[in-house]
């Protein structure tokens, strides 16, 4: 990453955890600097129970998810002031779980953008390309396609956006993409966000890269200049693993 680019780590636990980890991992947070901002997202339920530690170290809490509606008759649902409420300070869109399992689509995550920026949450759009896109030599446009409709419309304004680059052949494989192919996509990622927002924002907004991260590969994924932080999913259960990428940012 660049100088100006503070390098983020974000844990994404997905539907796992507990009290039990919350504390260790809290726990072993206590006290501890980092150059780069950390974040943990844990299920909606843990967010307040984590907010409690957080006077003691710079954590940030993050969501996995968050509504499209702001509120109103919608069973389940999670709105953007509800996070901002609790202490979120940014909120995960479009993981490629929820755009398979739970039919997310693209416009579904453009509003989902919008929303969290109207309430001032850091929205980490998600974006990745299938095993089968990839051998296809889609990838290029598979990536534009979920950027241009996933940010349509979208006026930063000054405010912060994070790309979240998860090929989804890489999550929970252990077949991380290599420094330099993930760099290669990044680079393509932050040419398409050129397009979209104009030269000064596409520098300032982060591009993260996920997909069997781990405390091996962690130092040289973070060299690339276009790779401004990670997202972490298996890695970031193991308390003490975790913490290993998180002094190396
Ligand atoms: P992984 O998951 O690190 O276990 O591959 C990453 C993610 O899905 O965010």
């Amino acid at each position: 990453a660049i100088v100006n680019r503070k390098p983020i780590v974000i844990a994404n636990w997905k539907l796992n955890g507990g009290l039990d980890l919350i504390c260790m991992s809290l726990a072993s947070f206590i006290g501890k600097q980092f150059d780069g901002t950390i974040a943990i997202c844990p299920p909606y339920i843990y967010m307040r129970d984590m907010m409690a530690f957080l006077k003691f170290s710079e954590l940030l809490i993050g969501s996995q998810n968050v509504s499209r509606f702001e509120s109103g008759a919608y069973t389940g649902e999670t709105s953007a002031q509800m996070l901002k409420e609790a202490g979120c300070s940014l909120c995960l869109i479009g993981h490629s779980e929820r755009r398979a399992m739970f039919n997310e689509s693209n416009e579904g995550c453009c509003i989902k953008v919008a929303t969290a920026l109207n309430h001032n949450l850091l929205p980490v759009l998600c974006i990745g390309e299938s095993q089968a896109e990839k051998d296809a030599g889609k990838t290029s446009a598979v990536l534009s396609s979920q950027l241009t409709q996933g940010l349509a419309n979208i006026a930063l304004k000054g405010r912060d956006l994070c790309i979240a680059y998860e090929p989804v052949w890489a999550i929970g494989t252990g077949l991380s993409a290599s420094p330099e192919r993930a760099q290669h996509v990044h680079e393509i990622i932050r040419n398409e966000l050129t397009s979209l927002f104009g030269i000064a924002d596409a520098e300032r907004i982060r591009i993260v890269y996920g997909g069997s991260v781990n405390k091996g590969n962690t130092a040289q994924l973070l060299q690339q200049k276009d790779i401004d932080g990670l997202l972490v999913g298996g890695a970031s259960l193991d308390t003490e693993h975790f913490l290993a990428i998180c002094q190396q940012a």
